[in-house]
């Protein structure tokens, strides 16, 4: 078997080589290659020890920050390549750190301490493939099972129950039976991961093509890391306009949604605070009414937990509070929440209710994307005129109606925005001397 390698990875395992070392490419880049997709980043293993290597790529640029635990970075045409000395793990006690690591001899006792087999293939082009635990077959079967026994393998590091679900959910696969049941028996011990880490691990859950059925089947473990969530199971609507309780509604509306962690996190969060805010009326019909700020006021918790950055959280926040906000054809409507929300935004927020409508379950999904493509073609129709829809798209400025002695001070604080409104209403168009002319009427009419 050939592995197509860069001219980085090859220069490093010749020079390891060549230097009488060991030297494999080994992990995700071995598995991503197996299954025929372009690796994002080669990393290489080899039995030479931290001064070995440095004395092996000894004028080669290199960056010497993992040193300690075995890795030195080399880089090679500006691209970097980790090459770690071969290691086996020591002891475990805060469910996440080794106590120490050991420097080993052997590629497949290193190998034996990676997480799954399918990322515990290493090969280089004399050896060919060393695959000790299965993991080709593993690849094929669309199988993520531990290396040696799950339980021990969570229980030293919490987060590899984030990753199986994460390249569970990125490449569609299943959970072997034994590593899944481990998974739901240990998801309390998410607890010691550090939240960034979960982060990074459930926004690629959430964007994989399979994060519709994780979320279905692994939903003891979502709500183990986000609690919040959790009054949204189980929870009857009692209402025509929804076939699901308010979790499948969720997942549904998160896997019909374009797969950016914005979008994924908006639809997870969308309707979160609708148990809290939920009431039934005389004829027994259930109403949500407020849910969008209380469905913020958790999305808020969710999102700071997981140190997600302020342009996510403030944008995830928005959607989740503007997702029910009227949408249609309407050319005024539409500039309006162009002057809310700018384009970028709104054209998440039509995703955001096509996706919703999609998970209620009620009405025909063509029905939905053809009045959705509907808006978003008013849409661009509407922005190929680059409309005027905030105070700097105006043809006219505060210095300008100063200039012209029409207002100043506070008139003029007021007369700007005044003018905007009408404009974004097609009660006026955005021309200056009309703008003015207008702008002298209106102040006449005030001072009347
Ligand atoms: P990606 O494509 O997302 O980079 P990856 O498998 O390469 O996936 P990395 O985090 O880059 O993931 O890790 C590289 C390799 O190191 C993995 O393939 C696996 O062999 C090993 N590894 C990473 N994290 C762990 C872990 N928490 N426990 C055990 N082995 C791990
Ligand atoms: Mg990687």
């Amino acid at each position: 078997m050939m592995l197509k390698l860069p001219e980085g990875a090859a220069f490093v395992l010749r020079r390891l080589r060549d230097s009488g070392f060991q030297g494999y490419v080994v992990g995700g880049c071995v598995r991503d290659s197996l299954l025929g997709r372009v690796p994002k980043d080669w990393d290489v293993c080899t039995d030479a020890l931290p001064k070995e290597m440095q004395r092996v790529f000894r004028g080669q640029h290199v960056i010497e920050t993992g040193l300690k635990h075995g890795t030195l970075t080399v880089m090679y045409n500006r691209e970097p390549y980790e090459v770690t000395t071969f290691r086996v793990d020591g002891e475990y006690t805060d469910h996440r750190h080794p106590d120490e690591v050991r420097f080993v001899k052997n590629v497949v006792d290193d190998l034996s301490r990676r997480d799954f087999t399918v990322n515990a293939m290493a090969w280089n082009p004399d050896v060919g493939l060393v695959d000790a635990f299965g993991g080709q077959e593993d690849l094929q079967a669309g199988l993520i099972r531990c290396v040696g026994e799950a339980e021990k393998r969570f229980g030293e590091d919490a987060l590899r129950i984030m990753r199986a679900l994460r390249f569970a959910s990125t490449y569609g696969f299943a959970i072997q039976a034994d590593t899944a049941a481990a998974i739901h028996r240990l998801k309390d011990t998410l607890a010691d991961v550090a939240a960034e880490r979960i982060r990074v691990e459930l926004a690629k859950l959430l964007c994989g093509p399979g994060a519709g059925e994780i979320l279905r089947e692994y939903t003891d473990v979502v709500f183990a890391i986000l609690p919040q969530l959790a009054p949204m199971q189980g929870f009857d609507q009692r209402t025509p306009y929804h076939a699901y309780d308010v979790w499948e509604h969720t997942i549904r509306a998160v896997e019909s949604v374009p797969p950016t962690e914005v979008l994924r996190l908006t639809m997870l969060l969308h309707d979160s605070g609708k148990p809290a805010a939920f009431t039934v009326d005389e004829n027994g019909v259930g109403h949500a009414y407020g849910h969008q700020k209380s469905s913020v006021v958790l999305a808020e918790q969710v999102l700071s937990y997981l140190r997600v950055d302020n342009a996510t959280r403030d944008r995830v926040l928005l959607l989740v509070e503007h997702h029910d906000w009227p949408l249609s054809t309407e050319r005024t409507l539409l500039k309006r929440r162009l002057n809310r929300l700018g384009e970028e935004a709104l054209r998440q927020l039509i995703d955001v209710q096509q996706a919703d409508a999609m998970g209620k379950g009620t009405e025909a999904p063509a029905d939905i994307r053809v009045g959705m493509d509907g808006i978003r073609r008013a849409l661009q129709e509407l922005l190929d005129e680059q409309p005027c829809v905030t105070l700097k798209d105006m043809a006219v400025n505060g210095r300008d109606l100063m200039a012209e002695g029409i207002a100043h001070g506070k008139q003029l604080g007021e007369m700007l925005p005044w003018l905007l409104n009408e404009v974004i209403n097609d009660r006026l168009p955005n021309e200056r001397e009309t703008l003015l002319a207008a702008a002298r009427a209106h102040q006449d009419a005030g001072e009347a």
